[in-house]
């Protein structure tokens, strides 16, 4: 059976690294809708060759020349537009890869409407974890994930395995400075932050790489995603990303899942999921690489999988304000107006001095995040800016 898809976030690496799989299974997958921001020309490629039925952009001026470019295309912004795209009648799956918090509406309307969450998008857990657990629980939903990390979790867990689990290990590349052991990190530029060794991925979450803030983020995504204690999930590095991830039972048998830095992988995975198809991935040729390296994190000097665990012992709207105060943190960094290591003292500092309130609904949530991102600049522009 044909299976309908929705793209959000198509002209991203991960949205077309989706394309990619939807191109090469044409029999098995239908792009029904794709929604994405600004990168019209790319977009417009995309409608040519796809043909959805449905598009959304964020201004309307795109969308307007979009309608008249393609006549007989559904044309929306904004973002109830996104929402729109993604409760499409006839849609099985929604692929998530929006960047930030702008995707929270649409991954709950996915749920809502009890259709295949296919998450690249890691805010949505960080941020609205509880809130949107819970609603896919309700309705019986399914929330499967993309992030390599996770999709290995996930790939590892079999059926009714989870309750024997006793912990989780999440493998973080370690990103371009993980070796620079004396490096003085005040003196990091934003472009070698920007050089990934292995990933080759968008702007912010090369930086997160960087500062294992990524790592951080999935430490909260795994939490909601596997209903894990925190104590239960740990990072290792292992620079070669081979191993996306393990998973240790009680009975200390430990399973992982491997293969080569593609996201074709999970992408595919989410959507073929409890099946296996084909892919056009290579192979993964062990003998070649001749051994895999693991290394502990350095928490002194990488403290995002601490502050990472401070946020789930807090719980309430703490996701919230750590992706937010983190994102400031990185526009700021990108932009050439606060130093690196000023990524983690602003995000700390938030942190320390929130006061932290459950979310009753979505609005709480989105609340939290526009005043964590008011406080978080305020913060800079008083106190770290050079
Ligand atoms: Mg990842």
């Amino acid at each position: 059976m044909v299976q309908s898809v929705v793209v959000l976030g198509s002209t991203g690496s991960i949205g077309r690294s989706a394309l990619a799989v939807l191109r090469e299974n044409r029999e098995r997958f239908r792009l029904l809708g794709l929604a994405a921001g600004s990168n019209m020309r790319l977009l417009t490629d995309q409608v040519t060759e796809f043909g959805p039925e449905a598009v959304a952009v964020k201004s309307r001026q795109d969308a307007r020349e979009l309608a008249q470019r393609f006549p007989r295309l559904k044309t929306l912004h904004g973002n109830e537009g996104l929402e729109e795209i993604a409760s499409l009648p006839g849609a099985d799956c929604v692929i998530a890869a929006v960047n930030g918090t702008d995707g929270l509406q649409a991954a709950f309307a996915t749920v809502r409407l009890k259709r295949r969450l296919c998450l690249a998008n890691k805010e949505t857990l960080v941020v609205a974890g509880d809130l949107i657990t819970h609603e896919a629980a309700a309705r019986g939903a399914e929330i499967i994930p993309i992030d390599s990390e996770q999709s290995a979790i996930f790939q590892c867990l079999a059926p009714g395995s989870a309750r024997h689990l006793r912990r989780v290990i999440l493998t973080a590349s370690g990103g371009p400075f993980f070796k620079e052991r004396r490096r003085d990190f005040a003196s990091i530029t934003v472009q070698e932050a920007l050089a990934h060794p292995t990933w080759s991925m968008g702007r912010k979450i090369t930086i997160d790489s960087a500062t294992l803030m990524n790592k951080a983020l999935e430490v909260i995504e795994a939490r909601h995603l596997f209903a894990l204690r925190p104590q239960q999930i740990e990072v290792v590095i292992h620079p070669q990303s081979v191993v996306h991830s393990l998973v240790e039972f009680i009975d200390s048998s430990v399973l992982a899942q491997l293969g080569i830095p593609d996201m074709r992988l999970p992408i595919l995975y989410s959507l073929s999921h409890p099946q296996r198809l084909p892919g056009s991935c290579h192979s993964l040729d062990l003998a070649a690489l001749g051994r895999l390296e693991f290394f502990p994190v350095d928490h002194e000097r990488f403290p995002s999988i601490r502050m990472a665990h401070d946020v789930l012992r807090q719980g309430k709207d703490a996701g919230a304000v750590f992706n937010a105060a983190n994102e400031v943190a990185v526009e700021h960094f990108l932009a050439g107006r606060i130093p690196f290591p000023a990524i983690f003292t602003t995000v700390a500092r938030m942190l320390e001095d929130w006061d932290f309130r459950p979310p009753a609904g979505l609005d709480d949530v989105l609340a939290s995040v526009a005043k964590a991102r008011e406080k978080t600049v305020e913060f800079i522009k008083k106190e770290v800016r050079r």
